[in-house]
């Protein structure tokens, strides 16, 4: 049997090949490589997809939350909470604007910030949250967005690993004040590159990032604030505008395979399997389950052909960077359990039954064995 993969993006460009080819051969024999309509088009497309008034694309998930903050004003001084339990571009953009991170514990059932740990977070700096809607499952925005207005800070989603996502039929992205967005080529919009957007319903703050993301300039030659070039090329654009199409059938691929695991795995002694929320909709960027003895488990799957990842291996506020922040061990317990004992299975749309049925097999072999 051949090696299963954590994800396999060749078989994602089966599916779109014939399109793409066509619209990337278009992109070269037209020499404009740079702006124009084509992203224009897929800023317009991708904020229907989320019902919002404006989307504005970047050149990755790092630069959106950058851009997002930038665009409300956060500065240094400031604080903006987040959950210790992601990818470090989340926390890095609070500091890129000169602010600094509040990290708080996660839920261990959906490995997302515990709402009820945001009140012990706040002190008079705090200016925003950003909720990472982690692994593809919406955070429980109906709270966070609660908590936000009664102390008047500001909500910044990092939908990176969640486009599709919803929350009570709200896509995720649309109903903090800004959404950002990755299309890193593994996340569930992905292009053949980098990539990222943002989305929000306010114009002014659209109008902002664009302005910042364009050297500060509004008008070409004049420039009224320090920015960032940062910007999304056609060949992306118009990738993108073909994914986007499939996004929903990938997304509810992902959904049958999450329930197909669950079937194959719930058997299985000593392991807890990754639950979605009543009220959400959650999109499996990955499929993450909790085990003892993981990096031994781990191990032998691979001896099995079975590649799998963890995410992550170390919470936030124990990485290095952050040791100036003055957190130790112990701080933010229910990560650091998750931490050593996360597993992500291959997931992805094309991933077979059959190919489903290796994976379980191999763990319950380790799984005894173990
Ligand atoms: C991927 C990711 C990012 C960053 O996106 P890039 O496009 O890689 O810069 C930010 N936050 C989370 C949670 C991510 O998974």
């Amino acid at each position: 049997m051949s090696k299963i993969p954590p994800v396999d993006l060749s078989r994602q460009y089966q599916v779109i090949s014939e399109e793409a080819n066509h619209a990337v051969l278009e992109i070269l024999r037209s020499g404009r490589y740079i702006g124009g309509e084509v992203v224009s088009e897929l800023e317009r497309q991708f904020a229907l997809y989320h019902g919002v008034s404006d989307c504005v694309a970047c050149n990755s998930g790092t630069d959106a939350l950058y851009l997002a903050l930038r665009s409300l004003g956060i500065q240094a001084g400031d604080e903006v909470i987040t959950s210790t339990f992601s990818f470090i571009a989340t926390a890095e953009a609070i500091n890129l604007v000169g602010a600094a991170p509040v990290f708080v514990d996660i839920d261990i059932n959906t490995f997302n910030l515990d709402v009820a740990l945001l009140e012990k977070a706040i002190t008079p700096q705090t200016k925003a949250i950003i909720p990472v809607h982690l692994f593809g499952q919406s955070v429980n925005m109906s709270e966070v967005v609660n908590f936000a207005r009664s102390h008047n800070l500001l909500v910044i989603e990092d939908c990176a690993q969640a486009t599709g996502a919803e929350w009570h039929g709200q896509k995720v992205g649309s109903i903090g004040d800004i959404g950002c967005f990755s299309f890193f080529p593994t996340k569930n919009l992905g292009g053949c590159g980098d990539g990222g957007a943002i989305t929000t319903n306010n114009p002014e703050l659209a109008a902002q990032i664009r302005m910042i993301k364009e050297h500060g300039s509004k008008e070409r030659y004049l420039h009224e604030v320090i920015g960032v070039n940062s910007r999304l090329d056609a060949i992306q654009a118009v990738i993108l505008q073909i994914k986007l199409k499939y996004l929903d059938f990938w997304n509810n691929q992902r959904i049958e395979i999450a329930q197909r695991y669950r079937e194959l795995l719930q058997p299985l002694p000593n392991i807890t399997l990754p639950t979605a929320l009543a009220g959400g909709k959650h999109v499996w960027n990955q499929y993450t389950i909790l085990t003892e003895n993981r990096d031994q488990i781990r191990a032998a799957l691979q001896e099995k052909d079975v590649l799998s990842m963890v995410y992550y291996p170390i919470p936030l506020h124990l990485q290095p960077v952050y040791r100036y922040l003055g957190y130790k061990k112990g701080d933010l317990p229910v990560a650091e359990l998750a931490s050593e004992k996360v597993l992500s299975l291959p997931m992805f749309p094309d991933l077979s039954c059959e190919e489903q049925q290796q994976v379980a097999y191999a763990l319950k072999d380790c799984l005894h064995s173990s």
